[in-house]
């Protein structure tokens, strides 16, 4: 099933072309009262939404996909993951290309960890990306991220699947320069999430899929996730033995070689083979001066 967010808040169910308005299920979640939970409603209730979800589709208003604006599909992310130097190729140009290392050693995964990105970076592909730093190299990753559907800590990876609730093409954009990768990587809109959820009964083999991505219609990165050096399922066990994840989490799995500048008014296209592909813009102005101050 693809789920998503669209038109500032409302709920769909994408099949053949289509966006199948489904918002009116959204009033089957528990009601919330202060404080709120640190995860995603909808993700951890999706298992009971579905059928409803299917139900509701059965004269719902109907838009085609190209007309409506994507939102992030998860809303409420308690935490945003990231997975550095996670392709072996994109080590290899890290070591090589002086602008991404910044004077880094560049070591490996198991030596580095992992890192958050703050959940105010996120948007959807119907937004822009809103670049900063005119002085500083603006870079493109594509991604595949993986939505955590239940609640886990200290798993194993041969029980770490059962966690995935969903999977949606990510971009983990980021400014490069010396200073740790959470706060350069989250920068309001370098989170990018879209263009749905594909539930994950629909995907197979996580680890075997094409993903790529196009600036302006040239080819810059393309790969396959068979080439992580964490798979997922050992994503899921290494980030679980330091946090526990909630319904809603995202891991942005690590980009392949590839990576490169962006700047304002470029059209980035980004997909992951059985999930989707979504096309966003950056932004034709750069933040304001008082944000780059
Ligand atoms: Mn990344």
């Amino acid at each position: 099933m693809k789920i998503c967010r669209f038109n500032g808040g409302r709920l769909g169910v994408v099949d053949a072309g289509l966006v199948y308005d489904v918002t009116r299920v959204l009033e089957r979640l528990p009601p919330q009262r202060y404080p709120l939970p640190q995860k995603d409603l909808l993700i951890e209730a999706l298992p009971q939404l579905r059928e409803p979800m299917r139900q509701a589709m059965k004269g719902a208003q109907c838009h085609a996909v190209g007309t409506v604006v994507f939102d992030s599909p998860v809303a409420n992310p308690g935490k945003i993951i990231g997975a550095p130097i996670n392709y072996a190729d994109h080590l290899a140009e890290s070591k090589a290309d002086a602008g991404i290392a910044h004077g880094r050693k560049i070591t490996s995964i198991g030596d580095w960890g992992l890192f958050l990105k703050a959940g105010s970076a996120l948007i959807g592909c119907g937004q822009d990306i809103v670049l900063r730093f005119p002085d500083r190299r603006n870079d493109h990753e594509v991604e595949l991220g993986v939505v955590i559907g239940s609640v886990c800590r200290q798993v194993r990876r041969k029980d770490a699947m059962a966690h995935v609730a969903a999977y949606a093409v990510a971009l983990d954009m980021t400014v490069r320069g010396t200073e740790f990768q959470s706060f350069r990587k989250s920068i309001d809109t370098y989170a990018v999430l879209g263009p749905w959820l594909v539930t994950a009964d629909e995907i197979a083999d996580p680890d075997q899929l094409d993903l790529w991505l196009r600036v302006n219609g040239q080819p810059r990165q393309q790969s396959n996730t068979r080439h992580l050096v964490y798979d997922v399922a050992r994503l899921i066990e290494y980030a679980s033995s330091f946090y526990t994840l909630q319904p809603g989490d995202v891991i942005m799995t690590g980009t392949p070689q590839g990576v490169g500048p962006v700047l304002p008014g470029d059209r980035i296209e980004a997909g992951v083979q059985d999930v989707g592909e979504f096309e966003i813009r950056v932004a034709p102005a750069y933040a304001g001066e008082s944000a780059a101050a």
